[in-house]
C-alpha cells in the first residue's frame, strides 16, 4: 500500500494534511475511485473525463496535466506492489486560512493505493438488501464531490436498520444508492434512472448499459418509481468497487432468486478485465 501527498510518494500511515487544507474544512474538492486488475487500471480514461468535468464543475484548475496524473496513478500501482488495488484521489482546493472565498493557491493532489476489496461468490449470490432514503442531497450530485455526508449518514441509516444499503429516492422515483447506481429488470427489459444531474454518472453503469445493448437486451433508461422498483423481476446495484451485486430484498419485499440478466451481464462485464481463455 501507498499513498501520495503534495508532490511525494508517501506510506499510508504517514501524516499528511495541513490543517488549513480545504479538503477537510469545507470538503472544497472532487475524487475519483479506479479498480486495478491484475495491474492494470480499469477505465482509466473514463475516470479522468469525469474527474475533468467535477473539477470544471467546481472551478477548480486541477495542479497536474492529465499525463501527469496517469503517471502518478501507475507509478503509485508499481510502488503498492499490488495486483487487486483500489486507486483512491482527490484534488482539492488547496491550503490556505480558513475563508470561504476561492484561495489563490495551488489545488492539492493525493492519492492512495490500496488492496481491493474482493467479494466472495457466496456474497455474490446472496446479494444485498436495500431500504429506501428521501434523496435530501444537493442539485448537483452528477458531480463527485468530496462533500458526502448525506451519503455517510443514508448509509448508516441503513446499517443501524438492518439493511446493506439505502437507495435515495424523491417524490417517488429512485434515483440511485448511498455509493452506486441502481438497476432493475422486468419482462427481460433493464431500467435504469437517467444520467441527469441528480445522480452520480457511474463508469460501471455506462458499463453494463454497454454490455446490454451488446447483448441485445432491451434498455430504458427512465424515471422509475418505487412500486416498480419493488415489483422488478431483478435488481441490482453497480459501482466501480463492487462491480454488479444483485439486490435481493427492497425493504420487506422480497426479489425473486432466479436472476438470468443479471448473471448475463456480470459475466459480460468481467471480460472488461479477465483475460481470454
Ligand atoms: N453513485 C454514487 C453516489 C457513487 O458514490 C458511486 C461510486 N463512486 C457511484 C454511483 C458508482 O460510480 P462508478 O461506477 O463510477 O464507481
Amino acid at each position: 500500500e501507498i499513498a501520495y501527498y503534495q508532490n511525494k510518494f508517501i506510506d499510508v500511515d504517514s501524516p499528511a494534511l495541513p490543517i488549513d487544507e480545504r479538503g477537510h474544512q469545507f470538503g472544497d474538492g472532487v475524487y475519483e475511485y479506479i479498480r486495478v486488475y491484475d495491474g492494470t487500471p480499469l477505465f482509466l480514461d473514463e475516470h479522468l473525463d469525469r474527474l475533468e468535468k467535477s473539477a470544471a464543475e467546481i472551478k477548480l484548475t486541477l495542479p497536474y496535466r492529465r499525463d501527469e496524473i496517469t503517471g502518478i496513478i501507475y507509478e503509485g500501482i508499481k510502488r503498492s506492489s499490488l495486483k487487486e488495488a483500489a486507486v483512491y484521489f482527490q484534488i482539492t482546493r488547496g491550503i490556505a486560512p480558513r475563508n470561504h472565498s476561492f484561495p489563490n493557491v495551488k489545488a492539492v493532489f493525493s492519492m492512495t493505493v490500496k488492496k481491493a476489496t474482493i467479494f466472495t461468490d457466496e456474497a455474490r449470490t446472496k446479494g444485498i438488501s436495500v431500504m429506501l432514503r428521501q434523496d435530501e442531497r444537493w442539485a448537483n450530485c452528477f458531480i463527485k464531490s468530496l462533500n458526502l455526508l448525506p451519503n455517510v449518514l443514508s448509509k448508516q441509516e441503513a446499517i443501524e436498520k438492518g439493511y446493506d444499503e439505502a437507495i435515495f429516492v424523491h417524490e417517488d422515483f429512485v434515483r440511485e444508492g448511498t455509493s452506486c447506481n441502481v438497476f432493475m429488470v422486468k419482462d427481460g427489459t433493464l431500467y435504469t434512472p437517467p444520467a441527469t444531474r441528480h445522480i452520480l454518472h457511474g463508469i460501471t453503469r455506462k458499463a453494463v448499459l454497454d454490455c446490454a445493448r451488446e447483448y441485445n437486451i432491451p434498455v430504458r433508461e427512465q424515471a422509475i418509481n418505487t412500486t416498480f422498483f419493488k415489483n422488478c423481476d431483478e435488481a441490482f446495484i453497480t459501482s466501480t468497487s463492487i462491480e454488479i451485486m444483485p439486490i435481493y430484498s427492497i425493504e420487506d419485499q422480497i426479489l425473486p432468486k432466479e436472476r438470468p440478466v443479471t448473471e448475463r451481464l456480470y459475466s459480460a462485464y468481467q471480460n472488461f478485465y479477465k483475460q481470454e481463455v
